[in-house]
């Protein structure tokens, strides 16, 4: 049977713990100079005006470096870093410049020649994924020989974990993206995920666990020091591996069973050989979900607090991430508007599935996809649409005022504050290094 390598090193020495891994699981040994080589971290979002917390969310500079240096001394000169990076305001394209020059990345250009590239000012490729899913992929990581797939060792709240494969979902274009999150029973958001790989040219998957994270995949989840570094050149392996070391074992993760499935793989990871570190000695449980009710109505915290007359159902993985960022911005409002009385009986519903209970005074439809869902649906009182897609954040705050809930115009004025809320979970603890998204 054959055997992928897996190797698993503390992150203790700047380059040489990374070259290491590379080093033990063989993850480079295709690579021949003279190749093209595309990087693909996971910057997940930016702001320009606010800190956040990027511990665990985004891939360190550190190791970027590391893989930089590491790639020229096996005499590979033509080297790309590619990313489309979401922010509150997707037509904001300053936001990556800013994210390129804080992270370091414009004096890997300086030193190293590395070019910088912002995938949505490149053009991009229709590409059919399997059993005629089209998307349209960035153009530049399609042409390298070689792709060094660089995502963050963390916990997802819809896809359990997110590791090599759903980091590759950053190349595709807004629609594309969007269009992963379907309705479609069969070819749900895992399965998407789990055909990604097969699109590319060969790769390395570089996980970047010097900061773990539970409840990813942003900055309301909450971040750990962990220090490892998991290296594979088989993606599937990687992840398989990652998860386990997050807590999950591959066959409670949809995307890691249907990419199993496509690959005719075992999984129970029988075929992996795990080099350097064992996984029981890197392994941590993170937790995914954010907890809520029994029956899914109200986040745990709102429960706790005593929140009544609003039922604000769970998010499902047909939610795509503009829609997940203002969600996460509604609820923080909500919790801070609650005053002990009572809400007049008000629904939210969100993401491109979720029906209405019958008998609720006011539902409040989140995004376009539910507006036009419920445009005409019997079983709605009083409709309160917050349009868009992605949905306005001035109009969500005017629509949750007319549905009674007296959310302060802060959290909506201004959304990057927002972020930088979650600063404070880190403050006094040194262990969260910012320097790690440096280069000095
Ligand atoms: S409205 Fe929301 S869920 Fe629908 S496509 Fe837009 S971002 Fe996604």
């Amino acid at each position: 049977m054959t055997k992928y390598n897996v190797a698993i090193v503390r992150y203790r020495e700047k380059r040489n713990s990374v070259g290491e891994a590379i080093d033990l699981s063989g993850s480079l040994d295709a690579l021949k100079p003279g190749n093209r080589v595309f990087i693909k971290p996971n910057i997940v979002l930016w702001t320009e005006k606010t800190v956040f917390p990027k511990w665990g969310v985004i891939t360190t500079s550190r190791v970027i470096e590391d893989i930089v240096v590491l790639l020229q001394e096996r005499g590979i000169s033509d080297i790309m870093i590619g990313e489309g990076i979401v922010s509150p305001d997707p037509k904001n394209s300053s936001v990556a410049a800013h994210a390129c020059r804080a992270l370091g990345y414009e004096k890997l250009n300086s030193r190293y020649g590395v070019k910088l590239v912002n995938i949505f000012e490149r053009p991009f490729r229709k590409v059919d994924i399997g059993d005629g899913f089209e998307v349209r992929c960035n153009e530049d990581i399609l042409n390298a020989d070689f792709v060094v797939n660089v995502p963050v060792l963390k916990t997802h709240v819809q896809t359990i974990v997110s590791l090599g494969m759903k980091n590759l979902k950053g190349v595709l274009d807004i629609p594309s993206r969007k269009k992963c999150h379907t309705t479609d029973s069969t070819k749900p958001l895992p399965y998407v995920i789990a055909k990604l790989p097969g699109i590319l040219p060969p790769s390395a998957t570089i996980i970047d666990g010097i900061f773990t994270l539970e409840r990813g995949p942003g900055p309301d989840g909450k971040a750990r020091r962990s220090d490892i570094i998991i290296v594979s050149p088989d993606v599937l392996s990687a992840d398989m591996v990652g998860a386990r070391v997050l807590g999950y074992d591959a066959a409670q993760v949809p995307g890691l069973v249907y990419a199993a499935g496509f690959r005719n793989r075992p999984l129970d990871r029988s075929d992996i050989a795990v080099k350097g570190e064992t996984i029981e000695s890197a392994a941590s449980f993170h937790e995914y979900d954010f907890p809520y009710n029994a029956n899914g109505t109200l986040h745990r915290k709102m429960e706790l607090m005593g929140v009544k007359g609003l039922s604000y159902r769970k998010y499902d993985d047909t939610m795509c991430t503009y829609c997940s960022i203002i969600n996460g911005v509604i609820l923080q409002a909500i919790m801070s508007a609650w005053k002990g009385e009572p809400w007049n009986e008000i629904e939210i519903l969100s993401g491109k599935k979720m029906q209405p209970t019958p008998g609720i005074n006011k539902t409040i439809l989140l995004g376009q996809c539910m507006v036009n869902l419920h445009r005409d649906n019997p079983d709605i009182h009083e409709t309160l649409p917050i349009r868009g897609c992605p949905p306005k954040f001035d109009e969500a705050m005017t629509v949750l005022h007319r549905a009674g809930i007296a959310v302060e115009a802060e959290f909506f004025n201004n959304t990057e504050m927002s972020l930088s809320y979650f600063m404070g979970k880190y403050r006094g603890k040194p262990e969260f290094d910012e320097s790690f998204y440096r280069i000095e």
